[in-house]
């Protein structure tokens, strides 16, 4: 069957980028993810305005990240799920984060964002490869005659959730289990695959 399976990265494969760098740095404020904060341009322009702050540059970002590993049972779920069809990792991260991760888990295909860094590595802004990113490019394969079914664990994969033909909250904080109750709940790997083959089929 035509169907895409459309996860986030952050949350469901790898562990939270920032939340990582928080503990490493000890600044608290950079805790704050999409999974505390629903607007996530408020929420860039703080962790920027921290880092300036801080004078910390994404080279140091990127030592903290490389460091890191995929979640535990990511790698062995997300290869197990691509050979069964095929999947799009839909995240808000960026590509200048991503590639340790990405190499871990198999490089996958990545749809993310950029960040733009001046050239003494200050990270300055970011650039979204367009507003809503997670929902339009689920929108876009359906114009190609795409099922889709999402999976995600935060405020901005919501839209994304909606616009799937099955959307899937995998390990979500329970403030955006109580506000989006349409959406069912997978907290492991086996539930959410449970999950997926049962919309595939009843998509087929
Ligand atoms: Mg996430």
């Amino acid at each position: 069957m035509a169907a895409v399976i459309c996860l986030d990265l952050e949350g469901v494969l790898t562990p939270e980028n920032w939340i990582n760098v928080a503990e490493r740095t000890g600044i608290e404020k950079l805790r704050l993810t999409t999974r505390d904060i629903s607007d996530y341009d408020e929420l860039m322009k703080m962790r920027l305005e921290i880092l300036d702050r801080n004078n910390l540059k994404l080279s140091d970002l990127q030592a903290v990240i490389s460091t890191l590993d995929p979640l535990e049972g990511a790698v062995e779920f997300l290869d197990s799920l691509r050979a069964a069809c095929q999947v799009i990792i839909l995240s808000d991260t960026f590509y200048e984060f991503a590639d340790p991760l990405m190499e871990k888990l198999g490089r996958p295909t990545l749809f993310c964002n950029w960040l733009v860094v001046d050239e003494s590595g200050r990270i300055v802004d970011y650039r979204l490869r367009q507003p809503d990113g997670k929902r339009m490019s689920v929108r876009a394969l359906h114009d190609l005659r795409f099922k889709v079914i999402a999976a995600g664990d935060s405020y901005n994969d919501t839209t994304m959730l909606a616009e799937a033909d099955a959307g899937i909250l995998f390990r979500p904080p329970d403030n955006v289990v109580a506000e989006f109750p349409q959406f069912p709940v997978a907290r492991d790997y086996q539930t959410l695959r449970s999950e997926i083959d049962r919309n595939l089929e009843l998509l087929g």
